[in-house]
């Protein structure tokens, strides 16, 4: 059964202007009718669930590239092979880099490469929507949890500000740590902050002491402790967008997702996701970050390699993509089985 979502218009993260933290509700009261109105904010989560789920989630900012496909094919084959189900969400939380037609054309792409998904924008499915922008509604709910439980502040700072202030001369893969410089604002700072028309973001607090350690399938082992590489991390962007890492957990929490197949620039952001799973209650699921594929100059491949008109994948790329997974070395030896078995009997 597809479940509907109210429409609650747009939902800001920081609540309305004027909101006063410590006071004012973080959620906007459209949002809180509607949580009251019949959603289930929590799927069916408590059900239990124990078929590997895997997901591929591509943000419709651009054309996915090769490494983009080789991503998802992986995570297909990491899902099927175990006769896991598989599901596609489409990441579009930040509107104004999303571009016209792009999920179309990823969807296009994705079939073209001979995926399929059991759930997804297009399709359908129990955990719907499968769009980001059509669950602000969750998003509110679980951010509001974290309020509740004192796990989030507001902080005033600008980018500028905190690269000014953090001392650090390493900086790690998103920028300079956070120098706790809103952490212990008083409430009346807080309201001078508001008075002066500055417009928060919010951060979840991070445990002090805490190393988070997990074991990435492919990756290893790896500990961060994230507030000493981090610090206190946004989870609402001051511009009233939930925050990736905040959405990407609520998402695939309540999508049952207990496989994450993905590219391995966000190896860097899973203790901090760890972190939320746990503030929010959420099972932790394995984790399988995958190499990027980098171009012949050893860069990263860059999404927006095609123009809005042309198809988004060269059509005789499905060699190059199987080839990238690693497919082509895996099936080898198979081959030459399969071969040395053939008699000719023409
Ligand atoms: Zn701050």
């Amino acid at each position: 059964m597809v479940r509907q979502m109210p429409d609650v218009g747009a939902i800001n993260c920081r609540g309305g202007s004027g909101v006063e933290w410590g006071g004012g509700d973080v959620l906007d009261k459209s949002a809180l009718y509607s949580l009251r109105s019949g959603v289930d904010p929590c799927g069916t989560l408590s059900r239990g669930q124990v078929s590997p789920r895997g997901r591929y989630a591509p943000s419709p900012t651009g054309d996915l590239h090769l490494g983009n496909l080789r991503t998802a094919l992986l995570a297909w084959l990491y899902a099927r092979c175990a006769d896991g189900q598989f599901v596609l969400r489409v990441e579009d939380l930040d509107r104004p880099r999303v571009r016209p037609g792009a999920t179309e054309r990823m969807l296009n792409d994705l079939r073209w490469l001979g995926l399929d998904w059991d759930e997804g924008p297009d399709v359908g499915g129990p955990y719907a929507p499968y769009t980001q922008s059509e669950r602000l509604v969750l998003y509110a709910h679980h951010l509001q949890r974290l309020r509740a439980a004192d796990l989030i502040y507001p902080c005033y700072c600008s980018r500028a500000e905190v690269a000014r202030v953090a001392s650090a001369p390493q900086q790690g893969d998103d920028g300079p740590r956070y120098p706790d410089t809103c952490r212990y604002l008083t409430q009346a700072q807080r309201r001078q902050h508001e008075a002066n028309k500055r417009r928060p973001s919010l951060r979840f607090r991070v445990n002090d002491e805490r190393v988070v350690t997990f074991t990435d399938l492919l990756a290893g082992y790896r500990e961060q402790h994230v507030q000493q590489v981090v610090g206190d991390f946004v989870v609402c962007r001051s511009d009233g967008i939930f925050a990736y890492q905040f959405a990407v957990v609520v998402d695939d929490a309540l999508m049952h997702i207990n496989q994450i197949v993905r590219g391995a620039d966000l190896l860097h952001s899973t203790a901090r996701q760890i972190l939320l799973y746990e503030a929010l209650g959420f099972p932790i699921p394995s984790f399988v970050h995958v190499p990027l594929l980098l171009d012949a100059a050893g860069n990263r491949l860059a999404k927006r390699i095609q123009s809005e008109e042309s198809p988004a994948i060269n059509r005789g790329a499905t060699g190059e993509v199987i080839s990238a997974t690693g497919l082509v070395q895996q099936y080898k030896e198979r081959f030459y089985d399969i071969i040395a078995k053939m008699s000719w009997n023409a």
